[in-house]
């Protein structure tokens, strides 16, 4: 027998320990097939932990042999263990919000959402607002729109608002267009659209952009401290089931920093937050003092975000070369550089971390030089500036982006997802776009980021999505930007922790760090990579905790 548990210890060799002093761990998983992501030690067979941290990761044989009477014994069966994912890039408060109080039309055929309203219908009563979201055109069977005749024939006696996925367009019905006084002969707004039946001339109930407001004004937001919470709630727990363990809001406000509190107070609160603050709210956190990194392990402050062009899904991303079959639209910027310098120079000199929103390549040119020009004048060590979404890159864009340090967070499922919309960028634009074998071979730190509701957060998707850079009718869209599985698996959990400071606590399973990982139920790399997106998550384990369980 050894003198002492560390002498004994010191003895298993390639065993990995944390440092910190304890007795015993509480709970070990073993016979699993452990990826760690940590360069070190990549592959290991069992885990131990203790007070939600990685304790020990080593062979069966090793692991097993720190356990005291005490410590639960979890056999794997010989699946994957990864540490859990990181979605970089998510609006999970707002998306739980509309989870709660709208119908999710995410489906198939127009028959099937109709029914999905007709249900919530039953439950509330006539004249209040039915609402639906994540409807997408493309995705139905039935090779057509929703139309005026389907909403009004299914929802005589409701007024009917259902946004697109994008969030740029809507469908009503004819009671909601009643309600607005809006008829044939009503101009359209600034910037906005009500869709006419070229025959007839009537209303179709499609609204586009600002068109959207008049509906908008007529439907209740009177949401109490109680429904953020309960939202919060519900979307953790739909990214829990998918093996997501961490999540950035990506365009936060301080109702959802208190909303995400409330949750973790609660119980409720099953992914770890990186809330980002929305440049209109800056004043009151810099004047509370409040910086990036305030918070702890579940909850922390963000960056500062800001917004420098338009969308990829709904093509208005600022381009320098015109649309394809567009020759006059190269998209839109919504702010200037002098702009984004000056809210940027507050934050930067106050200490914040700084996403702007930048999708073209001409919203990332000016992002970059806000960043540039922020350096030069107030240089910071370690600065992490981040590019949120980062679309469509060249090679002299790229080089910036890796000589200044900073973090793009292109969107993970686009390929996969929204493949179909792909076409108006071109070939030779989708050769640089979500363009991660370049971040990669250039020394640059991307990360798995779904912009969810826009784009499904299920990691699963998303490791498929960057490995085959094929979309879900079998289409390639951009196939000198894959990468290895391997690599997507560092983007999606290492990467994801970088970006928020976060690298020392998670990210990889090695000792020291919180207990976070997920266990797949067939191994990925044995699994043909179009069909990665059919592995199920079996667990999802936060903090030392089960947060799902199938
Ligand atoms: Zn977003």
């Amino acid at each position: 027998m050894p003198t002492s548990r560390r002498e004994f210890i010191a003895g298993l060799g390639a065993l990995a320990l944390c440092p910190i002093e304890r007795t015993e761990p509480d709970l070990i998983l073993c016979n699993a097939s452990v990826w760690t992501v940590n360069p070190r030690q990549p592959r290991a067979q069992a885990i131990a932990i203790s007070n939600g941290r990685f304790y020990a990761i080593g062979t069966n044989e090793e692991v097993l042999a720190l356990a005291a009477g005490s410590a639960k014994k979890i056999d794997l069966g010989g699946n994957t263990v990864l540490p859990g994912f990181i979605d970089a890039h998510s609006h999970p408060a707002e998306a739980g919000l509309d989870h709660l109080r709208m119908v999710d039309c995410d489906l198939r055929s127009i028959a099937e959402i109709l029914a999905a309203l007709r249900q919530q219908a039953a439950r509330i009563p006539p004249g209040q607002w039915i609402l639906g979201f994540k409807y997408d055109d493309t995705k139905t069977s039935d090779g057509r729109p929703l139309s005026l005749k389907d909403l009004d024939d299914a929802l005589p006696d409701h007024p009917v608002f259902v946004e697109h996925r994008g969030g740029h367009t809507a469908w009503v019905n004819s009671l909601a267009i009643k309600l607005t006084k809006i008829d044939d002969n009503t101009p359209d707004p600034s910037g906005g659209k009500y869709d006419h039946d070229p025959a007839t001339g009537h209303l179709t109930g499609r609204v586009r952009e600002n068109a959207k407001e008049a509906f908008r004004q007529l439907i209740p937001t009177n949401f109490t401290r109680d429904d953020h919470r309960e939202g919060v709630k519900l979307i953790a727990k739909m990214m829990s089931r998918t093996g997501i363990t961490s999540v950035t809001d990506a365009l936060g406000a301080p109702d959802d920093l208190r909303a995400y509190q409330d949750a973790r107070e609660s119980g409720d609160l099953s992914v770890r937050v990186y809330c980002s603050i929305f440049f209109s709210h800056i004043q009151q956190m810099l004047d509370g003092g409040v910086r990036t990194g305030l918070g702890d392990e579940w909850v922390r402050v963000g960056f500062m975000k800001m917004i420098c062009d338009g969308s990829i899904s709904e093509r208005t991303a600022r381009l320098s070369q015109p649309y394809i079959g567009r020759p006059n639209d190269f998209g839109i910027l919504v702010a200037t550089e002098d702009e984004l310098f000056e809210h940027g120079r507050k934050a930067h000199a106050a200490g914040w971390q700084i996403g702007t929103h930048a999708n073209g390549d001409v919203g990332i040119d000016t992002t970059l030089r806000v960043y540039e020009r922020l350096q030069k004048e107030l240089p910071r060590r370690d600065p992490r500036f981040r590019l949120e979404h980062c679309t469509v890159v060249n090679d002299s864009l790229v080089r910036r982006i890796s000589a200044l340090g900073a973090i793009p967070t292109p969107f993970s499922t686009y390929v996969y997802y929204h493949g179909e919309k792909m076409k108006e960028y071109g070939p030779e634009r989708l050769d640089h776009m979500f363009a991660l074998r370049c971040f990669i071979d250039a020394g640059i730190r991307p990360t798995q980021a779904s912009d969810y509701p826009p784009g499904p957060f299920e990691p699963m998707m998303a490791l498929q999505s960057e490995v085959t850079r094929t979309d879900s009718k079998g289409t390639v869209w951009g196939a000198k930007q894959k990468i290895t599985l391997e690599e997507a698996i560092r983007v999606g959990t290492i990467h994801g922790a970088y970006a928020s400071y976060e690298e020392n606590v998670k990210g990889s399973i090695e000792p020291g760090k919180l207990a976070d990982l997920v266990v797949l139920g067939r191994d990925p790399f044995k699994t043909d990579p179009t069909q990665l997106i059919n592995i199920p998550i079996e667990r999802t384990m936060v903090g030392g905790k089960w947060v799902w369980e199938g």
